[in-house]
């Protein structure tokens, strides 16, 4: 079953063709059409888009020595925010409906900071949810 964690949940809707790599890529783009005809696992921890990171080690987030606590009060407050839970199910048209409604307390704590900011940028939804 296709699996998201929490920050995921929220950025990947704003995916605009970057990435680490380009097996990261494509791996983003099947998961980007997965999710339009399967439901999505919410998962704590690594997930299928995790999978094909260069710095996944161990199924841990190894970007710099704070990574993996990071992402992961990331996906806590990901979580808190779409009032979801690990282990539970949800589709891509039900996680889209959310994202409106949290979209600038997400983006106001975390996306400021954030490496990917400049892809965002490029999404369209990413500037009409700015624009709300
Ligand atoms: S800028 Fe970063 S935190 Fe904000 S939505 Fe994009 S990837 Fe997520």
């Amino acid at each position: 079953m296709l699996t998201l964690r929490g920050h995921h949940l929220i950025c990947l809707h704003f995916f605009s063709g970057e990435g680490y790599d380009a097996q990261f890529i494509e791996n983003l783009r099947d998961v980007l059409k997965r999710v339009e005809s399967e439901e999505i696992e919410i998962v704590s921890g690594d997930d299928g888009i995790c999978a094909e990171c260069i710095y996944l080690k161990d199924r841990k987030c190894m970007h710099d020595e704070n990574a993996d606590e990071g992402i992961r009060e990331m996906d806590n407050t990901a979580l808190k925010l779409l009032n979801l839970r690990a282990g539970q199910k949800i589709t891509w048209q039900d996680l889209k409906n959310l994202i409106p409604n949290i979209f600038l307390q997400w983006h106001d704590r975390y996306c400021n900071e954030c490496d990917w900011k400049h892809a965002c940028e490029k999404s369209d939804l990413y500037q009409e949810m700015k624009r709300r």
